[in-house]
């Protein structure tokens, strides 16, 4: 059997927007956007729930043979039809988060990574394939993006895909499938971990060799950016890091 360990931790003294959730032989995390301050997003609820009933979504339908991106596509179409009658589906700032989904079936490892989270396939005796999904970061003009080119190039063509209020970004998202006996295993990070990589210097094979041990991970993060501040944006997000091995 496949063993899958996980840790999650909120940014200190905040509530913690990311979600992981795993069963046997897959696991799936997710990233809920914080809502710029002053935006109204149309929606009664707020991003930690969302990203709990995106969850639920995909542990409803992960274990059948559906390929990942049908898979979220629907636990977003299932998530809209939540919240169609309190929330106005259609306001272009609706809540939104990424997602990482790695899935073991049979010999094969399907993934899919949504937004800027992240996943690391581990071969064995070292080496790394990173699956990043980096259009967030090229968005025209460079950072720091204003609110509107955000909402203007969200889930469109050309702009960047999340999971919101269009099942049609799953289509979007990077996902593959690799012959799992060629794995040590698969890492999945949010981009609270793996900012160990973008700022702090360390390498894509650290960081996956560090997430069979995903709480010594996070305090790792904590202390870093404790002692040597941001780089841009948050001191603290939310962290969230998985390990799934094969047998
Ligand atoms: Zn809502």
């Amino acid at each position: 059997m496949p063993h899958v360990r996980y840790a999650t931790a909120a940014a200190p003294g905040r509530a913690n927007e990311d979600y992981v959730i795993a069963g046997p032989s897959w696991v799936a995390l997710f990233d809920g956007a914080t809502a710029p301050p002053g935006v109204r997003s149309g929606c009664v609820h707020d991003v930690r729930w969302l990203v709990r009933t995106l969850a639920s979504g995909v542990a409803a339908r992960v274990d059948g043979g559906e390929p990942l991106a049908d898979v979220l596509a629907d636990a977003i179409a299932a998530t809209m039809s939540r919240h169609a009658g309190t929330c106005d589906l259609a306001n272009p700032d609706s809540p939104s988060a990424t997602a990482a989904l790695a899935r073991l079936r049979g010999d094969r490892l399907d993934y899919l990574v949504l937004c800027d989270s992240a996943i690391g396939l581990a071969h064995p005796g070292g080496g790394v394939t990173v699956v990043r999904d980096e259009r967030l970061d090229r968005l025209p003009g460079g950072r720091p993006y204003s609110v509107e080119l955000v909402r203007s190039l969200r889930n469109r063509p050309g702009g960047f895909w999340v999971a919101s209020t269009c099942p049609a970004a799953a289509g979007r998202a990077l996902a593959g499938t690799v012959d799992a006996a060629g794995l040590e295993g698969v890492a999945l990070f949010t981009d609270g971990v793996t900012r160990l990589a973008d700022w702090y210097g360390r390498t894509w094979d650290e960081l996956v060799a560090g997430a069979r041990d995903p709480e010594a991970l996070i305090a790792e993060v904590r202390r870093r950016e404790r002692a040597l501040g941001p780089v841009r944006g948050k001191q603290h997000d939310d962290a969230t890091a998985a390990w799934m091995s094969f047998p």
